[in-house]
C-alpha cells in the first residue's frame, strides 16, 4: 500500500451489486485505510451506523453534521457539486464539465463543495488516526470533479463483476430488464476506464469473485456489520 499511496486519497467505483461495500468494510480493517462502507449515509431515513448506533445518534456523525451543516441533500453530505437539475441531470453534466477540464487543463472550482470535500476527508483521518481515505460512494462524477480539482487521487477500486450475475441481481432487486441492466453495466465500466484514463489515476480491478469468497469465508467472524450500508470512522 505505501508504495502505491501518495496521497492517500482512493476511489472505490462500480455499478450496484458488485460487493463493494462489503470490500470496502474488510479494508478498513487494514490499518492505514480509512473506509466507511458506502460512506454517506442517507437522509432518507435513519440508518444503522457500523458502530450500532442510528446515525442522529452517533458520536462520529454528530460531529460531521456540527462541522458541515446539511444544505439541502438528499445524503449528510454532498456527494458531488449541485449545479442544476435532479440528480441524475446534475451527475451527467458534471461528468461532462469534470471531463472538459481535465482535457483542457483547467480547474473545476466549487467552493462549498470541495470545502465540505476536504473537511469530510480530514475528520476522517483525524478520528481514526488513519492516512487513507478510501470514499465508497461509488460516484464517477464525485471523482471526477475531485480530480479535476486538482486533488490528487491515487488510485480507482475498479469491481468487476460477471454481466450474467449483475443481470440476474438487477432483475431480482431492482426490476430491471436485461437489456436495461446490460446498458447500466456497459456504460458505468466502460466510464470507469475513460474517467480513470483522463484523470491520469490508474485503476486496479478487483473481481466480484474476491469479495464473494471473502464474505463467504468471513461469514462466522463477524470481520464487520455486513448488514449496515454505512459506518462510522470509530
Ligand atoms: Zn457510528
Amino acid at each position: 500500500m505505501s508504495r502505491l499511496t501518495k496521497t492517500g486519497l482512493i476511489f472505490q467505483l462500480a455499478p450496484n451489486y458488485h460487493g463493494a461495500t462489503l470490500v470496502s468494510l474488510l479494508l478498513n480493517n487494514h490499518s492505514r485505510v480509512a473506509s466507511l462502507a458506502d460512506t454517506l449515509p442517507t437522509l432518507m431515513y435513519d440508518q444503522v451506523c457500523g458502530c450500532r448506533e442510528k446515525v442522529s445518534r452517533c458520536a462520529f456523525w454528530s460531529e460531521v453534521r456540527r462541522r458541515i451543516p446539511e444544505r439541502g441533500y438528499s445524503t449528510f453530505l454532498p456527494v458531488a457539486p449541485k449545479w442544476f437539475g435532479g440528480a441524475w441531470l446534475n451527475g451527467r453534466v458534471l461528468y461532462l464539465c469534470a471531463a472538459a477540464s481535465l482535457r483542457a487543463g483547467v480547474v473545476l472550482s466549487d467552493r462549498p463543495f470541495f470545502d465540505s470535500f476536504d473537511t469530510f476527508a480530514s475528520l476522517v483521518r483525524e478520528t481514526t488516526g488513519k492516512d487513507i481515505f478510501l470514499d465508497g460512494t461509488k460516484s464517477l462524477h464525485r471523482f471526477l470533479a475531485v480530480a479535476a480539482s486538482g486533488r490528487p487521487v491515487d488510485l480507482v477500486l475498479h469491481t468487476i463483476r460477471d454481466p450474467r450475475g449483475f443481470v440476474l441481481s438487477s432483475k431480482k432487486n431492482a426490476k430491471m430488464d436485461a437489456k436495461a441492466a446490460i446498458s447500466v453495466y456497459n456504460g458505468y465500466h466502460s466510464r470507469v476506464l475513460r474517467a480513470s484514463a483522463l484523470a491520469g489515476v490508474p485503476a486496479l480491478p478487483v473481481p466480484y469473485c474476491t469479495s464473494s469468497l471473502i464474505a463467504y469465508f468471513t461469514k462466522s467472524f463477524s470481520v464487520s456489520d455486513c448488514r449496515t450500508r454505512t459506518s462510522c470512522a470509530r
